[in-house]
């Protein structure tokens, strides 16, 4: 998006607020499609935790994406945008027995990934095909909060636990009918997601009743210019002629699924905030904008580093600045950051504010969660109105003291 449509949002629908591009979501998706053209059988579930709005989701639809999900009210919102069950994938990590049960009644595809639930499940549920997510034991990832496919990890079933899994599956005579692994998230190295691939390949020969491969996400996007990035294209033609053999050696025509959300999302999104107060300290100048930690968390969860522009003073000379929050409490998004020359009300434009930005968003210092607005076909759509006081108080209790 241009820099003065993003302005034109801020003016229509006020600050702070989210804007996605759907041009740019489309992009990414067709890319990635693209990169793995030369499989027969391409399944991409769009990983719904990223950015979960109910127009976000019905887009993806319309460029064939499936869902992946970790809860069951991510499931309900796949169904709530028009998926049907068998374009669900249901991968939840530490959740109960009952709802697994009850995604499966709803009739997604669930994916497991520990020994007690998968022995309760296949006991109780022998009909019902289960995926199996698999932990390969291999570090990758950007942070070791989002790393999770190490041996410290809590996601998946050991590989070195596959004869114990196998005895279940016999036990109960249930079928598998995937297998899944997500080791992380910004993988740069392809290599190393490679080499994971092939223990999943390698996993994959002790079950026959298979009918796709899920290779999870993890792509590393830019976060400015010049950032590395997955070489998805790279990956595309070594994954494809990796699969296309395994295929051939299983003897069927297995599908190849992913699971992006940032890739797909990231770079779509923009957050505006207005500058209410530049504050010169003895130390730095401050630009606090109306927003904060509560809207926008990456910053000081794990560190994430967005872009940040001043869409109303483009080509400004350079100052140095810390952006900061109105949040009682430390709420930095950047330090010493070189931005063209802040005054009070410019609107500054956050970038890669598409995947973990509003679905992490809080009530907190009790403020409202912003708008979101969908730039689609050359307008701006409103698809989120901004929380009012009511909601602060809706699920509220009171009781006489
Ligand atoms: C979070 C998650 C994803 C998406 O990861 P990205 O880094 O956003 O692409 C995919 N699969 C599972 C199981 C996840 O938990």
């Amino acid at each position: 998006m241009l820099e003065d449509q993003l302005l034109q949002v801020a003016k229509k629908f006020g600050s702070p607020v989210y804007v996605y591009d759907s041009e740019r979501i489309a992009m990414q998706y067709n890319r990635l499609a693209k990169a793995f053209s030369n499989v027969s059988q391409l399944k991409i579930n769009y990983a719904v935790k990223a950015l979960s709005n109910l127009a976000i989701l019905k887009l993806l639809k319309t460029l064939g994406a499936g869902l992946d999900t970790v809860s069951i009210q991510e499931v309900k919102l796949g169904l709530a945008a028009g998926f049907t069950p068998q374009d669900i994938m249901y991968t939840p990590n530490g959740v109960s027995l009952e709802e697994i049960e009850a995604a499966a009644k709803l009739g997604v595809q669930i994916n497991i990934d520990n020994l007690s639930i998968l022995e309760q499940f296949g006991t109780k549920h022998p009909q019902t095909p289960v995926c199996i997510r698999i932990n390969p034991h291999v570090m990758a990832g950007g942070n070791t909060n989002i790393s999770v496919g190490h041996i410290d990890s809590k996601f998946g079933i050991s590989i070195h636990q596959i004869p114990h899994l196998l005895r279940i599956v016999e036990n109960t005579q249930m079928t598998i009918n995937g297998l899944h692994m997500h080791t992380g998230s910004d993988i740069l190295d392809i290599d190393v997601f490679l080499y994971a691939s092939e223990i999943l390949f390698e996993t994959a020969k002790n079950f026959k009743a298979l009918t796709f491969l899920d290779f999870g996400s993890g792509f590393k996007v830019p976060y400015h210019a010049g950032d590395a990035e997955t070489n998805i294209e790279a990956l595309g033609k070594k994954l494809t002629k990796r699969f296309n053999a395994f295929c051939k050696a299983y003897g069927k025509e297995l599908t190849l699924t992913f699971e992006p959300g940032k890739f797909l999302v990231s770079e779509a999104g923009f957050f505006l905030t207005k500058v209410n107060v530049v504050k010169q300290t003895t130390s730095t100048v401050f630009a606090q904008v109306d927003s904060g930690f509560n809207h926008l968390i990456r910053p000081m969860l794990y560190g994430a580093q967005h872009d940040i522009v001043n869409i109303s003073n483009p080509n400004g000379r350079e100052r140095f600045y810390s952006v900061v929050g109105y949040i009682c409490e430390t709420d930095t998004f950047a330090n010493n950051r070189r931005i063209t020359e802040i005054a009070e009300d410019d609107i500054l434009a956050f970038k890669n504010a598409g995947a973990y930005c509003f679905s992490m968003a809080s009530n907190y210092n009790s403020r409202y969660r912003p708008a979101e607005v969908l730039w689609h076909g050359g307008e701006a759509k409103l698809i989120r109105t901004q929380e009012t006081f009511e909601d602060l108080l809706k699920n509220q209790v009171e009781i006489d003291i």
